[in-house]
Formats: structure tokens, sequence, C-alpha cells
């Protein structure tokens, strides 16, 4: 059976009425037959049966044991690392997620916990980083917002070589395309706010550990932190994943046209997309995933903030937002927004320059898109020559 027959047929159509969609179990507590005896659940911070269905669902698309929703993709990142003690290292993905940098770097290093970013595409970086203190290996591949691809089942090997837990934030990618856990990662987290939710209209985090017994170690840690996801919003995840396989294509035919119209464009210096054969990772997102994803970043031939400002404020279909994934497509600036509290230098080092900007693929016609980047090129040369020659002119008087 296909994957999509086999995700959509494996929410069970409610057995007490016959529902076909999940219901939603809005509900604190639940009846007792007797002290201790139930059918399964007592207290909804400890289970809840929308929620179940939800990490059940993830577990299976993820291909693992256990799957855990919690209330944001940065609380699933926080329950993860609740599995290091003082004195534990970290070795992550250099360009990780901004959250995630300033949760290991703010939150976690007050504990004695010490992190090392290093440039994950390359695996030897990453076994070269590993004390006999280190933990976790961190990946995220592909990355934000310059897309590079790491070799997870390489890594992977590094990893179990070396006793150490390898995680994946698989959200750029989504299941649909990649499953870390089949090449040998341990656990993956997402954040379900975007391609899982897929609708720009939740926060939700998850989190699936191939090994059960890690899994109830994590489960421990939402319970004790009631750090758990509400029903409705594990409803809309639930629904959310129902279309991802379908969506996901679209995103990604999308951005492969995308990025091939970008490549071709006078103003555009490089172009950075995963399913272009000049990605330095091309041939590893190949091997290791079942399509590219649905995120393009660029770079202008005129490197300066303002020039990139002019873009994102002149598309008229590309909505200017943080986040990614949703149906709408979206542009950003990350120079001004996302990568904003990182300073210019460190920023560049990490190859986000000044006139970088992403876009999110969302499921309009690609076409369509093409032509609102034209108009977006012509009106904001426009408004940047203007603003220049404004600045240029001799005072008058
Ligand atoms: C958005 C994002 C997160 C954080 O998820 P939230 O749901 O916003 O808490 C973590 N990792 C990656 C790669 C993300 O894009």
């Amino acid at each position: 059976m296909q994957a999509t027959t086999q995700l959509i047929h494996s929410i069970p159509v409610d057995p007490l009425t016959g529902a076909v969609s999940v219901p939603i179990y809005q509900t604190s507590t639940f009846v007792q037959d007797a002290p201790g005896e139930n059918k399964g659940y007592d207290y909804a911070r400890s289970g809840n049966p929308t929620r179940a269905t939800l990490e059940s669902l993830i577990a299976q698309l993820e291909g693992g044991s256990t799957g855990l929703a919690f209330a944001s993709g940065l609380a699933a990142i926080d329950a993860v690392a609740k599995l290091l003690k003082t004195g534990d290292e970290i070795v992550a993905v250099d360009d990780i997620y901004g959250g995630a940098y300033r949760l290991f770097t703010q939150v976690y290093a007050q504990f004695g916990i010490k992190i090392h970013f290093v440039d994950t595409s390359d695996p030897e970086k990453v076994f070269n980083a590993i004390t006999p203190n280190t933990k976790l290996i961190w990946l995220e591949t592909p990355t934000n917002p310059t897309l590079k691809i790491s070799d997870i089942e390489a890594i992977a090997k590094i990893a179990k070589a070396n006793r150490c837990l390898l995680v994946v934030d698989n959200t750029f990618a989504s299941p649909a395309l990649q499953q870390p856990l089949l090449l040998g990662a341990d656990i993956v987290v997402h954040s379900a706010t975007k391609y899982l939710g897929g609708h720009s209209d939740l926060i939700a985090g998850l989190v699936v550990t191939k090994d059960p017994e890690l899994g109830a170690r994590i489960k421990f840690f939402q319970n004790a932190t009631g750090n758990i996801l509400g029903p409705f919003d594990s409803w809309l995840v639930i629904r959310g994943i129902e279309t991802l396989h379908l969506r996901v294509r679209q995103h990604g035919e999308s951005a492969q046209v995308i990025a091939e119209y970008l490549e071709q464009h006078p103003a555009v210096d490089k172009v950075f997309y995963p399913g272009l054969k000049t990605h330095p990772g091309h041939e590893i997102a190949k091997k290791q995933s079942k399509g590219f994803g649905g995120i393009v970043s660029f770079t202008l031939k005129h490197d300066h903030i303002d020039a990139a400002k002019a873009l994102v404020t002149s598309t008229q279909l590309f909505k200017l937002a943080e986040s990614l994934g949703g149906i709408k497509s979206l542009v950003s600036h990350p120079a001004t927004m996302t990568h904003k509290s990182i300073p210019a230098e460190k920023r560049h080092a990490a190859g986000v320059s000044d006139s970088l900007i992403r876009l999110s693929l969302g499921l309009e016609d690609a076409q369509d898109l093409i032509k609102d980047l034209d108009q977006a090129f012509h009106t904001s040369a426009a408004k940047f020559e203007a603003a220049t020659n404004a600045h240029q002119q001799p005072a008058s008087c």
C-alpha cells in the first residue's frame, strides 16, 4: 500500500459513533469505574484520546515507536534537552533554528550543558567535535535559511560509534520527504506549526523516538512538566497531516520552478535550493529524501539591506511574514527579521548576507508566483533607484 493510502486509513473511524473525523475530547478528566480503574485515561495532562491519535499518527509517519505532542516546536526541543545532565555536551548544526540556539545557549547553559556548533554538512567536523561528554548530536537538514544538507546516515554511524543520540529536527523536510529514524537517527523533532499543520493556524511540536524506552523517558517529562498540546490543536494537526503528502508535493514542484526562474534572473546572485544540481548538498539530498522541499532562498547582486527590503515589500502574493510551510506563500528577510539579533559578522559567516531573501512556496499556481516576483523585481528596482538618486542629489537650498 502507498504511504498516502496507509496514512489516510490509519486514522480509525470513531468506534463509538462512526464519526469519520477524529473526535475532539475537550475534557480535563475521565470518570473511573473504581479507584484506579479507568478506560485508559485518568487526567488529560497525562493522556487525551485526541492527542493520542496524533501521537500514534506521527510515530507511524516517522517510522518510530513513540510519538509525543507538545505546545510548540520549541517545547518539543525542550523536552528532548531534558535528557541531559550537568556536564553533558551537544554537537549541533551551526545554522540551528534561532529559537533552539537561544534555548541551548541561554537556558540550558545555566545548568552547565555545553553546546558546540559545527558545519555538519561535513561529517568529519561532527566527529572531531565529539568529546567523552557528548550525549547528543543535533541536526537540521535542510537548514534555515541557507538550506545546507547534512548526511543523516553518515552522522548516525558516528553517533552510534560514540554512544551519542542523534536528534534530527525534521521540520523543513517533513516525513513526507525524509524519515531520519529509518536512516539511523534516534529522535525526530518537529515544529508542527509548519508543514504538518500546514495552514498557518496553530503552534505545535512533536517528538518521535525509535526506542520505546527513550520514548517513555520523554513522555515522563511531558507529563511531569505539563508540556502538552491541547485537544483542539491536536485535531488541527491531524487534519493538516491528512493532506501532507499532497501539499508537500505541490510545494516542492513550485519551489523547483521558482528556484530555476531565480537562477537565471539578472538581479539574483546566488540561489539556495537543494533541488538545483549546483547545490553542494544535491546528491545527498537526493539519496536521503524523496524531494527537496518548499523553501528557496536567494541573494541579490546588489547585496544591500535596502535592496532586499524594497523587494520583500513589493510582492503581492508573497506575504511578508516569518514562519513557513503554509498554503499561502511567504517571503522573509532574515537579516532584519528572524536573524536580526545575530551580530552582522556572525550572520555573514553563516551565509546569511544582507540581501538574503527566503521564500516559503505556498499552494498558489507557480506561474502566478513568478509573475508576482517579476513585478516585484521591477517595482523594487525603481523604488531603490529613486531612493538612491534622492540621496545623491546635491542640496538645492
Ligand atoms: C519554527 C521552527 C522551530 C520552532 O517551532 P515553534 O513551533 O515555533 O516553537 C524549530 N525548528 C525549526 C526548524 C523551525 O522552523
